[in-house]
């Protein structure tokens, strides 16, 4: 006799929220390069992109971005179409700890 397959019931949120995240203060990981060019920016897809939700439009017309929580998966490098993002991975034993989810 087979097993029944019994689907799992967490949503992404419950899953995201099993990962750690271990952030290096005053190093982020991810910058924007030219401020201004977000505020120029009408698609602004980096805030549409992200899974971890780390960017947001401010009310100036600018972006907010929040590194903690990042997942590191560099969609937000690749959907830039203005080449605004450096990105880097954190140092060495800085950023995502996905063991727990
Ligand atoms: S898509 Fe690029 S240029 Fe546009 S708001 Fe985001 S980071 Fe800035
Ligand atoms: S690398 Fe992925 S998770 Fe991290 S800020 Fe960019 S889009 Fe978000």
């Amino acid at each position: 006799m087979s097993a029944t397959f019994v689907p799992p019931t967490l949503n992404v949120e419950e899953k995201l929220f099993q990962n750690r995240y271990r952030v290096d203060t005053g190093r982020p990981h991810i910058r924007v390069r030219n401020e201004s060019t977000c505020v120029s920016c009408d698609a602004k897809a980096c805030t549409v992109c992200c899974p971890a939700g780390c960017w947001r439009a401010d009310p100036a017309g600018g972006i907010e971005l929040v590194v903690d929580g990042c997942l590191e998966c560099g969609t937000c490098r690749l959907i830039c179409d203005q080449n605004n993002v450096d990105w880097n991975y954190p140092r060495g034993g800085f950023g995502i700890l996905f063991k727990f989810g």
